[in-house]
């Protein structure tokens, strides 16, 4: 068992390509269902329905985290931090962003910026942006922007089933 005082660390090659940038998408979706909590960029935003999913199931975070895994072409979230883990078991995934960020620093890039955009029928998201945006802030840097819509009722999303995700980044080097 990894001493908890420890930073996780992500399995990642030892060489990067030496790009002056890095450009990344995620997208997420998980089903929703009636009760328990639904996180969104960090934020509680319901607790009339929840994700189904093995950790909270941000799905704001997780298209993020796989939009900085892409940018540095280094696979994707499931397999850094696999369902079938038990650690991550109801784990808030703020930890699978600050893991990921961290080994990007390490490896002299730095976010130029992030934009996200929510798709949900319910909640709606304009009361929390703000805090989602500072969330993120406060790990990433401050050039963070989140955008919400509705899919005009279409398919599941529309229909209040599922909530997903998508996210792009462009990350700088340092060197
Ligand atoms: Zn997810």
């Amino acid at each position: 068992m990894a001493d908890a005082e420890e930073p996780l660390r992500l399995r990642v090659p030892p060489k990067v390509a030496p790009l002056p940038f890095r450009i990344g998408h995620g997208y997420d979706l998980h089903r929703l269902k009636k009760d328990g909590r639904l996180t969104l960029g960090g934020v509680v935003v319901s607790e009339e329905v929840g994700p189904v999913a093995h950790s909270d199931g941000d799905v704001v975070i997780h298209a993020v985290v796989d939009a900085l895994l892409g940018a540095m072409a280094w696979g994707d979230i499931g397999l850094h931090f696999p369902d079938s883990d038990a650690r991550w078991k109801g784990a808030s995934s703020t930890v699978f962003l600050t893991t990921v960020f961290n080994e990007i620093a390490r490896f002299d890039y730095q976010l130029l910026n992030l934009d996200v955009t929510i798709l949900a029928e319910f909640p709606r998201i304009g009361p929390f942006r703000e805090r989602m945006v500072r969330h993120l802030t406060d790990i990433l840097g401050d050039q963070v922007n989140i955008k919400a819509g509705t899919n005009e009722r279409c398919d599941a999303i529309g229909r209040g089933e599922a909530i997903a995700a998508h996210a792009v980044v462009l990350l700088e080097a340092d060197f």
